[in-house]
């Protein structure tokens, strides 16, 4: 049986708040792992599971990877996340308004401790509803004071990720006749292939939306099908869909120097950081790589201004600069380069300093 407590002391989460309401019905779970550099922050998950320890050791692991994030974008928060065990009752509008306010009040009644936003299954005008109930909400659309769509921001985080790569992979200072192929031309897919032109890179791009495609195509980029992007022979791979692409099957086909991209949770397991690295491909790290969302939704807590989230967004190229000397120091992985990182941020006398 899982040893929730143990897990607890092990993987050192602050808090666990869980909630069982009886009049709308609401079953969440609230992990709060670190807050020692601020405030904890993570999205508001709606999802079904199959079983109630299934949602806890998610919301156990995300929010451990929050803080990472946080750390690593060196932004002062924590990490924390919540899940909303979902039922299909939530489809009744009505319902849902009411479980998103009561979700409101729990957040408000941990005083500042995690500050929520959108994710998977939750939407922003949810977020709307939980703001009638605390302050303690981020990620609102625009015309409510929020920071609206942290896409562009991500996208260029990515970009400046991807510079760092070239210089300390290639040798490179500039994107000139390289190739760079993408998974998933979406919101940061479309933003980071425009960058990438502009710089006089090469773009191959797939995607499963013909509405995706034609955008890319506009931006010239060259498609190919779904499955053959993984066996596009490029400088970079740019995995901007899903997670756990870089798997077993995927991984030997790859024909690329450098991974990078804005995907969360790419590697299907940590051992696939080794796996890269054995086949002489550079990894920028998801997590480190794709902290512009983060950015973006910090910067709306403090006030938005989105020259000043795009310009901490691009200092993420000096944070890829510090893993992969350290990588290369101490011959790691760039994964378990990030990791350490991570967590020395994450000790109490990081922030004495
Ligand atoms: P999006 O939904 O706008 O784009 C994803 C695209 O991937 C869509 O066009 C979709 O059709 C396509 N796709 C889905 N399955 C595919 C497949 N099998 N092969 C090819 N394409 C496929 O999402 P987004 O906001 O661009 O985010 C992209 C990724 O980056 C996600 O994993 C997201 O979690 C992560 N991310 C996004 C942000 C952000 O600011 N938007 C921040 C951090 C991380």
């Amino acid at each position: 049986m899982f040893d929730t407590v143990a897990y607890l002391v092990e993987h050192e989460h602050e808090k666990l708040v869980y909630v069982n309401e009886r009049e709308t019905g609401l079953r969440t779970i609230i992990a709060i792992h670190n807050t020692v550099r601020g405030p904890s922050l993570g999205g508001c998950r709606l999802w079904h599971y199959d079983a109630y320890n299934d949602a806890l050791l998610d919301v156990l692991r995300l929010s451990e990877g929050m803080s990472y994030k946080a750390a690593m974008a060196n932004l002062p928060l924590g990490g924390g996340k919540s899940v909303i065990i979902a039922d299909g009752k939530e489809d009744d509008p009505v319902l849902r308004k009411e479980r998103f306010a009561a979700f409101g009040e729990v957040v408000e009644s941990l005083d500042g401790r995690y500050i929520t936003a959108e994710d998977v299954g939750t939407t922003t005008s949810d977020m709307v509803i939980v703001r009638e109930h605390t302050k303690h909400v981020t990620g609102l659309p625009e015309d409510m004071g929020g920071s609206g769509d942290p896409s562009p921001v991500t996208a260029l985080g990515v970009f400046r990720s991807m510079q760092a790569m070239i210089e300390d992979v290639l040798n490179r200072d500039n994107f000139d006749g390289l190739k760079v192929s993408i998974q998933g031309m979406g919101k940061v897919g479309s933003a980071l292939a425009k960058h990438l032109t502009e710089a006089g890179a090469t773009v191959i791009g797939t995607d499963v939306n013909e509405a995706s495609i034609e955008r890319a195509r506009q931006l010239g980029v060259q498609i190919v099908p779904t499955e053959e992007i993984f066996d596009v022979e490029a400088d970079i791979f740019a995995p901007c869909a899903l997670g756990a692409v870089l798997n077993d099957d995927t991984i030997p086909r790859l024909r690329c120097k450098i991974v990078t991209g804005a995907a969360n949770n790419q590697l299907a397991e940590p051992r696939h950081a080794d796996m890269l690295h054995e086949r002489g491909i550079a990894y920028g790290v998801d997590y480190v790589v794709n902290g512009g969302g983060l950015i973006n939704v910090y910067h709306e807590i403090i006030g938005y201004n989105r020259e000043a989230a795009l310009s901490a967004a691009s200092n993420i190229y000096h944070t890829v600069k510090r893993i992969n000397e350290m990588a290369q120091r101490e011959h790691i992985t760039t994964y378990a380069a990030a990791d350490r990182l991570a967590r020395e941020a994450l000790k109490p006398q990081a922030m004495a300093h």
